[in-house]
């Protein structure tokens, strides 16, 4: 796939600044080169308050904690998930038009807004050294055509500048979708030994690595990766998400 997958983001962009486009939530003509009214941006279901190490939802309530009960006993291995939005109502059908009808341009609005969030997060500190898209499996992959992570990658790269990761892990076990199991027991088994590293030579000099997804719901998955990533000497991964789902 590497290197040879139409590149959509930057023909989707070069588009943009010629043409007006119709807002992705209400159709609405507008000249938003991310093609969201001002209406539709401020009506995003942004998270206003999170988890500081899993990124869930937490209430808005105005007391000063940052941690959900689950992270203060059983930490995570990764420094933080951050998600923009909560996964609902326009999100979930957004995500669905993306992922499952390749509505690229979708993706690429929705990329954009995480890449705001990416510069902010890491201005005056250290950026990541990669950015690494959640693998899909091979036969996944050929079904879908693309790997939305992949694409929500792309954009964010060419943002902030942070090199690509794609190709250094894969994933190798064909899981069930987590949302489908019904314990935690299950889940944790289903993804164990779920990926592998493929160019260990290409991480010689990489401290710090940004796990990106589209939706992350039960941590499994991200747990999973970014063990396979610790495993190879990676000090800091961080974990991004477009929407943070809660079952
Ligand atoms: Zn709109
Ligand atoms: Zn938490």
């Amino acid at each position: 796939m590497k290197g040879t997958e139409p590149d959509f983001t930057r023909w989707s962009a070069k588009l943009r600044e010629f043409v007006p486009s119709p807002c992705i939530v209400c159709s609405v003509t507008t000249n938003s080169v991310l093609s969201l009214c001002h209406h539709c941006y401020a009506d995003l279901p942004w998270i206003s308050k999170s988890c500081h190490t899993c990124g869930i939802p937490l209430p808005d309530s105005g007391l000063h904690f940052n941690y959900c009960a689950r992270c203060l006993i059983d930490p995570l291995p990764f420094s933080f998930c951050k998600g923009l939005f909560h996964y609902s109502s326009p999100v979930k059908k957004l995500l669905a038009r993306f992922k499952f009808h390749a509505q690229l341009d979708i993706g690429f609005t929705l990329s954009n807004l995480m890449a705001n969030s990416f510069l902010n997060e890491y201005a005056g500190i250290s950026k990541p050294d990669l950015l690494l898209p959640v693998p899909l499996h091979r036969s996944k992959l050929k079904r879908r055509g693309f790997n939305q992570a992949l694409e929500i990658s792309k954009v964010v790269s060419r943002r902030t500048a942070i090199p690509l990761g794609d190709g250094l892990f894969e994933k190798v076990k064909n899981t069930q979708s987590q949302a489908e199991l019904e314990s935690a027991v299950k889940r944790k088994r289903n993804q164990r030994g779920a990926f592998s590293c493929i160019e260990i030579e290409r991480l010689k000099s990489v401290n710090h690595i940004a796990i990106i997804d589209d939706v992350v719901t039960t941590m499994a998955t991200a747990k999973s990766l970014a063990a396979t990533i610790e495993g190879q000497g990676i000090r800091q991964i961080d974990v991004w998400c477009l929407a943070r789902a809660t079952l």
